[in-house]
C-alpha cells in the first residue's frame, strides 16, 4: 500500500479540476467552478469545486469530499483502485506489495495513453488535428475522450518504452516480424483508448488518416480487453444512462464523440 507522502503527492499533482471535468461540465463562478451535480437529479447547478482546496461540495444533496472521495463515489471504486489510478496518472510510483500483473497493464496502458495523446499535439500530430477539426471536435472533447495519434513511424512507441518490449506485445500494440523483431501496431493514425466500464485503459484502437485498410484498427484479444464484450464509451455514459434509463447503441466512436459534444451522454459504440 502506498505511503502518506505518496498520497500526499499525488493529491498535490492531480488536477482535480481537470479530472472532476471529465464528468462534470464545469464554469466559473467567483473562486469556484460550477455545474450540476453528477450524484442527484440537479435542476439548478449545486454541484461546486475549489480548486484550490481540491474540494467538491453539493449544496443540493450535501456530497463533499476530496478527489479520492469523488472518484470512490463515482466510479463505485475502492480508495486503494482510485490511488492506482491518479499515481499511474500522475506518474506516481507506488509501493504496492503484490502489484497484480493485470494492474501493471492498465498501469503501462495509461502512460501508453499520454504517450499517444503528446504526439496529437505535437506539429507530427497536424494531420490527425486536421482531422478531428473537420469532425468538429473540440478541444475540450478531444481531452475528455484522450485521444492520441500513432506517429508514421515503425517502431516509435517500442523505442518509447524500451523496457516494456513483451508487454506491448501483450497488450497488442507491438507485433513480430519474420526476424523477430517486434515493431508498433498503429502507424499514422489517430488513436482511441478504450476503457472499462469502470473507467481502466484496456486497449486501444486506430482510426487511418488516409485510404488506409483497414479504416478502423482494433487491438487483438489481450488479458485486459476482448472484443466482443466491450462497450466503447460506457464508462463515460453510466450516469446518464442511470439517470434516464437508457442506453443507446451506435456503430462508430466518433458517433459516441459527437453525441458526447452535443450533450447525449447515454451513448455508447459495439466493437465488432
Ligand atoms: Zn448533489
Amino acid at each position: 500500500m502506498a505511503g502518506r507522502d505518496e498520497i500526499e503527492l499525488i493529491r498535490e499533482r492531480a488536477d482535480m479540476l481537470e479530472i472532476v471535468s471529465r464528468y462534470v461540465t464545469l464554469k466559473k463562478a467567483g473562486k469556484n467552478y460550477l455545474g450540476s451535480c453528477p450524484f442527484h437529479q440537479d435542476k439548478t447547478p449545486s454541484f461546486t469545486v475549489n480548486p484550490d482546496k481540491k474540494l467538491f461540495h453539493c449544496f443540493g444533496c450535501n456530497e463533499g469530499g476530496d478527489l479520492f472521495q469523488f472518484l470512490m463515489k463515482i466510479e463505485r471504486i475502492d480508495f486503494a483502485e482510485v490511488l492506482a489510478r491518479l499515481a499511474a496518472q500522475v506518474g506516481v510510483p507506488i509501493r504496492r506489495e503484490r502489484a497484480s500483473p493485470l494492474s501493471k497493464f492498465k498501469e503501462l496502458n495509461e502512460r501508453i495513453c499520454g504517450y499517444f495523446q503528446i504526439n496529437l499535439v505535437s506539429p507530427a500530430g497536424q494531420k490527425a488535428r486536421d482531422y478531428l477539426k473537420q469532425r468538429g471536435f473540440t478541444k475540450e472533447i478531444v481531452e475528455k475522450f484522450r485521444l492520441g495519434y500513432a506517429l508514421p513511424k515503425w517502431d516509435d512507441l517500442i523505442k518509447t518504452f524500451p523496457k516494456d518490449g513483451e508487454t506491448l506485445e501483450t497488450l497488442g500494440l507491438a507485433l513480430r516480424g519474420k526476424e523477430g523483431t517486434r515493431y508498433d501496431r498503429f502507424r499514422e493514425r489517430l488513436i482511441f483508448p478504450i476503457w472499462s466500464s469502470t473507467g481502466d485503459i484496456i486497449g486501444f484502437a486506430g482510426r487511418a488518416l488516409g485510404d488506409e485498410e483497414p479504416k478502423y484498427l482494433n487491438i487483438s484479444n489481450t488479458p485486459l480487453f476482448e472484443k466482443g464484450s466491450v462497450l466503447y464509451g460506457l464508462n463515460f455514459a453510466r450516469q446518464a444512462a442511470r439517470d434516464t434509463g437508457t442506453l443507446i447503441v451506435v456503430e462508430g466512436y466518433t458517433d459516441v464523440i459527437s453525441a458526447h459534444q452535443a450533450g447525449i451522454e447515454n451513448i455508447v459504440a459495439g466493437m465488432g
